[in-house]
């Protein structure tokens, strides 16, 4: 899953791909799976004071005001005092007080905290965003870029107005693959506009027990110690499947052309409760990709234990490999991160497993069966009418362009092969193949726009085989239903109805 809003900062994790220097970090020799002891961050500045601390503010909105020194707390019937920083703000902004400090590389931290916050208020246009984190701690591993590490602290607050007493925040993350990490103490976030105050003190940095790494030369995990202990998980399950998702990364690289030289990250997020109250989605991409607590439970209890990987994660590493870095077009990446991933498992004959309730029949496919699934998805998307009504459906759409890479016989239809698509996704959205018309990228855009886009992608895939547009366009099978093409005329496509 990727929410439609969350387009802009792929792109820029992306970008920061593309325009990124050198990154330190040491390429393990082996696969191995890390027991991380609570050890104090180096370099951390607890006093909060300047020059270690200042205040910065996003998206060209207001930076608070910013009070540090002591404060005294209130916790569990006790008060002490600590070193704090009280922030203020009068407008609804994206603010924050910031530290930055090299951590060890790849490495699963918990910065922990005790915050108040005092009138608290989110813009009213952003209370329908899912997952607000108005206040509390975030991290990302590039000035340019946001991540989606955070706390969810939304269910702190009554209403959209409200005052709190002091709390505890435990904030666990994973360090960059170069160990640059930037740390904020938020108010505001990326998914909502927030002012009034809010007060943190006491923080503390270390590495975070409660997790473990698996790690590869592409690719590094961070897991909860408390989900392996649950579902019995061995190390070397653990690793296994690490090894797996290192592979995956690998061909991941070798299909879009993208040759990043930071690590690849998946964090598993534990928390139900707080996960439940606060809608956070099932999995996000991004540095690192991250997957609320069911998916992380299921991942574990249901996959690797059966030395698979679940769907998303691949789905989501192929999401960071996103390769439409100029924003001239697109179309919809969630179908592209699923044709990625089917590069991904076929190639590296990878047992898939996807989430369901229904653990009793799970649904599971191994190397080229992983592509059967998106062939009975298209077939199911075409039979049936209530399902194609609705226009957009990531999986069938997959399927068009898994058709196009493997052919169909019974149709006549001969495969175009893996490298149509390596050269589509390498050079697609390059000078080699342009678009016949640019739509430019809008979060705010439906998936009409998405399926416009999607037949710009035949007439590149055309020009790549050297056949006509018509030919590619055969592979749509009859039956696909173009009602999101509010003017079927432009293209030469069978007219359903
Ligand atoms: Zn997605």
């Amino acid at each position: 899953m990727l929410m439609k809003n969350y387009k802009k900062l792929v792109f820029l994790v992306m970008l920061a791909f593309t325009l990124s220097g050198t990154f330190l970090f040491t390429p393990l020799a082996n696969a191995q799976v890390n027991v991380t002891s609570d050890t104090p961050a180096v370099g951390f500045d607890s006093t909060l004071q300047p020059p270690n601390w200042h205040v910065s503010a996003y998206w060209n909105t207001n930076a608070p005001t910013a009070v540090p020194g002591k404060l005294d707390v209130t916790y569990n019937g006790s008060t002490f005092q600590a070193d704090g920083v009280t922030l203020s703000s009068s407008t609804y902004g994206y603010g924050a007080y910031s530290t930055s400090l090299n951590l060890i590389p790849n490495t699963p931290y918990v910065m922990s905290g005790y915050v108040k916050a005092t009138n608290i208020e989110i813009n009213p246009n952003h209370m329908g965003y899912t997952n607000k984190g108005p206040f509390g701690f975030s991290r990302f591993d590039n000035i340019n870029q946001q991540s989606n590490s955070k706390t969810y602290t939304t269910q702190l607050l009554n209403s959209a107005n409200s005052t709190d007493g002091w709390i505890k925040l435990d904030f666990h993350f994973i360090s960059s693959s170069s160990g640059l990490t930037y740390l904020d103490c938020n108010l505001g976030g990326y998914c909502c506009d927030t002012k009034g105050t809010v007060e943190f003190a006491g923080l503390t940095l270390k590495q975070d027990s409660s997790y473990k790494t698996v790690s590869h030369s592409d690719f590094v995990a961070a897991v909860p110690v408390s989900q392996l202990v649950n579902y019995s998980v061995s190390d070397s399950a653990l690793d296994s499947w690490g090894s797996k998702l290192n592979g995956a990364t690998q061909k991941l690289k070798e299909l879009t052309g993208i040759n990043d030289s930071r690590i690849s990250q998946i964090y598993m997020l534990n928390d139900t409760a707080l996960e439940e109250q606060t809608k956070v989605d099932f999995a996000y991409a991004g540095i690192p990709c991250i997957f609320n607590a069911v998916a992380s439970n299921f991942t574990f209890h249901y996959a690797v234990t059966q030395d698979a990987v679940e769907h998303s994660q691949l789905h989501e590493l192929g999401h960071t490999y996103n390769t439409d870095h100029n924003r001239i077009w697109n179309f919809n990446d969630e179908v592209f991160a699923n044709v990625r991933a089917a590069y991904t498992a076929v190639q590296n004959n990878i047992k898939v497993r996807f989430w369901t309730t229904d653990t009793s029949n799970i649904p599971t496919y191994q190397g080229i069966s992983y592509k059967q699934f998106y062939d009975s998805k298209l077939a199911e998307y075409i039979s049936n009418p209530t399902e194609n009504a609705k226009g957009y459906e990531l999986f069938a759409t997959a399927g068009i362009y898994l058709r196009m890479v493997y052919g169909d016989a019974s149709a006549g239809l001969p495969p175009l092969g893996w490298n149509t698509l390596k050269t589509f996704f390498t050079n697609g959205t390059s000078t080699s193949y342009n678009p016949t018309s640019g739509i430019y990228l809008d979060p705010n855009r439906g998936y009409t726009d998405d399926f416009k886009v999607f037949t710009q992608s035949l007439n590149i895939i055309a020009q790549i085989t050297g056949k006509s547009a018509s030919d590619i366009a055969n592979y749509v099978p009859n039956g696909f239903y173009w009602k999101w093409y509010n003017n079927p005329s432009q293209y030469p496509f069978k007219s359903i109805n």
